[in-house]
């Protein structure tokens, strides 16, 4: 079968996520037949360097030898069980390991199958919580205008990406919203790296005036992925801790995208030594191999819960796939392969990444910021001097997507900013082709 044939028949029947079915017409999809440590090959040999982490998911490169083994052995044992009085040994050893990972004081874990569904289970549990606790006066949550914590409904209500959410915002719950710290365009006049965050008044002004009402804060800490790989300092999130303290709201941490190492600690809420009450983790968890999600959170929270059958305090929460042990297996074997001093290795990597981008973007007239959080470098495309941004309808971090992939990298860039977040696997030289070419890609560009 060839590649054409794959595409024609890729295009008659399916549809895909986040994309205009349109475009498909001048750029059929890249039918993939295998991966390999960072690459993606189709049936005719072609290839392109996954930059992306095939959506931020894969940890330690494409048919893993280990996490192969690792899936291949569970599959002969068990795929699936249900997880409702039932459990197995790969779902009990995840739970114990990431309590061991997590920050102190979380101890609980609660699973589901995908990061969204995280989300929703942390806002229910948070909102269920203050009522058992006789609190019912708290009834919406908090979080970043531009704060991204999946697509279904729950989730884009508390995110803030018209991109995603306009259309359904008649559908969605109200939540309250505050302007997340722009370290780019800061209105303040500071530099990120010594900052005391004056951004954060917004912040502490409405969990002062409507913390009563409010049930959590989520944030994405350190790094608002979807935002444009916006990167904030930590001394935003160790305040935002003592005011959810103060207003007695629940901190949600949800490290879907930035946990799992990719900040440069294994959890990004490690460097401002906060402990949130929600802890949400996915993606990575598995290495990209397969959906899981788990909410981690305090002995506190799960025991207002905890009580006779017919009090009716359970959280009623259930997925079909919840605790997956083909995911809680290779979930296991991702855990093993940290072992192995990986986070030491990437401070190193995740530097020669940034200067492999800086040697190729810096000093480009349309370059606004470089910016990087251990693995994951970003390049804002500007129209001009002051930051100002590109008219989103000529869709320039689209063309350079384009040309790169046409030079074998997959960028995929959230608007007009690029970004580099490769699997850790990622070689110097393999560092120095995707820089190279999303270079040359944006030289073709503008
Ligand atoms: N939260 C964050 C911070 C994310 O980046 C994402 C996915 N990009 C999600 C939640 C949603 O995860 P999923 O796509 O698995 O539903």
């Amino acid at each position: 079968m060839s590649v054409k044939d794959l595409q024609r028949r890729d295009l008659a029947r399916i549809w895909h996520p986040c994309s205009q079915m349109k475009d498909y017409e001048a750029h059929p999809p890249f039918v993939v037949d295998r991966g390999e440590g960072v690459w993606l090959y189709d049936v005719e040999g072609r290839r392109c360097l996954d930059a992306v982490s095939s959506w931020w998911v894969n940890l330690f490169g494409h048919n893993n030898d280990r996490l192969n083994g690792a899936l291949r052995r569970q599959a002969e044992k068990l795929a699936h069980c249900i997880f409702s009085d039932f459990s197995h040994g790969p779902a009990i050893e995840l739970a114990e390991r990431i309590v061991t990972l997590a920050p102190p004081g979380l101890e609980r874990v609660f699973f589901a199958d995908n990061g969204s569904a995280a989300v929703e289970v942390a806002l229910k549990m948070s909102f269920q919580y203050h009522r058992l606790r006789g609190d019912a006066g708290r009834k919406t949550f908090l979080s970043f205008s531009d704060g991204y914590h999946g697509e279904t409904l729950g989730a884009l209500a508390v995110g803030g990406l018209g991109l995603y959410g306009a259309v359904f915002s008649p559908l969605m719950m109200e939540t309250l919203k505050v302007p997340s710290p722009d370290c780019f365009r800061c209105p303040y006049g500071r530099k990120r790296e010594a900052c005391d965050v004056p951004c954060f008044e917004a912040m502490e002004r409405c969990l002062a005036e409507r913390g009563r009402e409010i049930c959590a804060v989520i944030v994405e800490p350190l790094l608002q992925g979807a935002a444009g790989m916006k990167v904030y300092p930590p001394a935003y999130l160790a305040k935002l801790r003592r005011a959810c303290d103060e207003a007695g709201a629940h901190l949600i941490a949800d490290e879907i995208a930035v946990g799992m190492g990719r900040s440069g600690t294994f959890f990004a809420c490690e460097q401002a030594a906060v402990t949130p009450d929600f802890l949400l983790v996915s993606k990575g968890i598995t290495g990209g191999y397969l959906p899981l999600s788990l909410v981690v959170t305090t002995e506190e929270v799960y025991r207002a819960f905890y009580g006779d059958y017919n009090e009716g305090r359970a959280f009623l929460h259930s997925h079909s796939y919840t605790g997956n042990a083909l995911a809680c297996a290779v979930a296991c074997e991702t855990l093993n392969l940290f072992d192995e001093g990986i986070l030491e290795v990437n401070r190193v990597r995740g530097a020669f990444i940034e200067e492999a981008v800086r040697s190729r973007f810096e000093g480009h007239r349309h370059v606004g910021e470089i910016r990087r959080l251990g693995m994951v470098t970003a390049v804002e495309l500007v129209e001009g001097p002051g930051g100002k941004a590109f008219d989103r309808s000529c869709r320039v971090g689209h063309s350079v997507y384009r040309r790169a992939l046409e030079r074998g990298v997959l960028l995929r860039p959230l608007g007009d900013v690029l970004y580099f977040m490769p699997p850790y696997v990622i070689s110097d030289e393999e560092v120095l082709f995707m820089a190279g070419r999303a270079g040359e890609a944006l030289e073709a560009t503008l």
